[in-house]
């Protein structure tokens, strides 16, 4: 059977372009980067360029990178940092629909090490309170750290502002650009923002390598203690195999950033209106405008998501559910229950997210696939009576 993989903001495909980098570097180019010889050094040299490809795609300075093994440590990383640099400063600010990565370590903080963080609350559009997100801000702040692009609705923060506004309170600024990476321009001269995290295998690279982007000048602190690698910023032997396939998948994701804008936002947008028009008492979960290109949660009331992933798994269609099934329990996500979605539409909601792999010919598979599922589980589904929900 074929796939038809809307599963993208979960993980992506690894580029072929990327696996022809790498296999050189799995194979007979095997040395270690911190090696003296010629041989250790050829593989250094490759680290190099993928540290110049990654900083390129953000508008950084190559010395600005640091490698790391996904976005979680970034994130954990970046946090730790800027706790250790302000020792007496005891406030974090968020937001509350953070990626579990991040917002268990707040939780953790919170808990076990005395820390308030202030967790900005979003609306319905899952747009961010800026109002209490500027008067939260404090002399005890140590660092605010807001997610670029939501992973469940694909919704935006205003990253630039944000920034501004921390920059002149004086407040350390971190944002989680795993999402957004690839999908959006991102300029961190122009932003501003002092650190950014982002995930390899989000933008069509290998699994278990991330970036952490540190600002010339930000005070830090590494969460690896180890080795001299990465300048004394990261300890441990480089992943150096998933690092260079790192730098060729931004090489590629800036290449392909107008088509995500374009194509993909079209077949996104394509699929979405399909959806809403075929089947009744659907809704987009999110900011319609706010929003990345590749990304939408719809939810269909009155049935449950992950009856309906079943249902499209045996059509060989992989999407994904708004509801936290695997930390075990079927309550719909924090991020919707955030956004105060009603529960027969959040219980029922459905993110598919799309990549530049995916065609016309697959929107209209998953929508020939939809209309039936939705029907068939509505009729067997106690809150649906006569065409409407009870
Ligand atoms: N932040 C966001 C917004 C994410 O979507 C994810 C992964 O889904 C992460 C962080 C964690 O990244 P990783 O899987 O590389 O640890």
């Amino acid at each position: 059977m074929n796939v038809v993989y809307t599963d993208n903001n979960a993980t992506t495909k690894v580029a072929d372009e990327v696996i022809e980098e790498m296999l050189p570097y799995f194979g007979e180019l095997y040395g270690n980067p911190s090696s003296m010889h010629t041989f250790g050094d050829t593989v250094n040299k490759k680290i190099k360029q993928a540290r110049a490809r990654v900083a390129d795609l953000i508008n950084a300075d190559p010395e600005e990178i640091i490698f790391t093994s996904c976005g979680t440590e970034s994130d954990n990383t970046a946090i730790d940092s800027a706790i250790k640099a302000y020792p007496n400063k005891k406030h974090i600010i968020t937001s509350n629909v953070e990626h579990p990565g991040i917002k268990n370590f707040y939780q953790h903080l919170q808990k076990d090490k005395g820390y308030e963080v202030t967790f900005i609350r979003v609306d319905t559009k899952g747009l961010l309170d800026l109002d209490l997100l500027y008067k939260s801000m404090s002399d005890d702040t140590a660092i605010i750290s807001l997610m670029w692009a939501n992973n469940e609705t694909g919704v935006l923060f205003p990253i630039e502002e944000i920034a501004k506004k921390a920059q002149e309170k004086n407040i350390l600024f971190h944002t989680d650009a795993v999402q957004a990476t690839g999908k959006v321009e991102i300029d961190v001269k122009k932003t501003g923002v002092d650190m950014l995290s982002l995930s390899g295998h989000k933008i069509h690279a290998p699994k278990g390598v991330g970036v952490l982007y540190v600002k010339k000048g930000v005070k830090f602190s590494p969460f690896l203690i180890g080795g001299h690698q990465e300048n004394g910023r990261r300890g441990g032997t480089e992943n150096s195999v998933s690092i260079i396939g790192l730098g060729k998948a931004c090489e590629l994701a800036k290449e392909n950033l107008p088509i995500m804008n374009t194509i993909v936002r079209e077949l996104r947008d394509y699929l979405q209106n399909q959806l809403l028009e075929k089947i009744p008492s659907s809704s987009v979960n999110g900011d319609l405008e706010q929003r990345l290109p590749n990304t939408v949660s719809i939810g269909f009331d009155a049935v449950e998501g992950e009856s309906i992933l079943l249902m499209l798994d045996r059509e060989g269609i992989c999407a994904s559910s708004g509801s936290a099934c695997t930390s075990g329990s079927l309550e719909p996500s924090h991020v919707l229950m955030a956004m105060k979605i009603p529960f027969k539409s959040a219980h029922g909601s459905i993110r598919f997210s799309l990549s530049h792999y995916n065609t016309k010919q697959e929107m209209d598979h998953i929508v020939s696939a939809m209309v039936p599922t939705i029907q068939k589980l509505r009729d067997m589904s106690p809150f649906w009576k006569d065409g409407k929900v009870v």
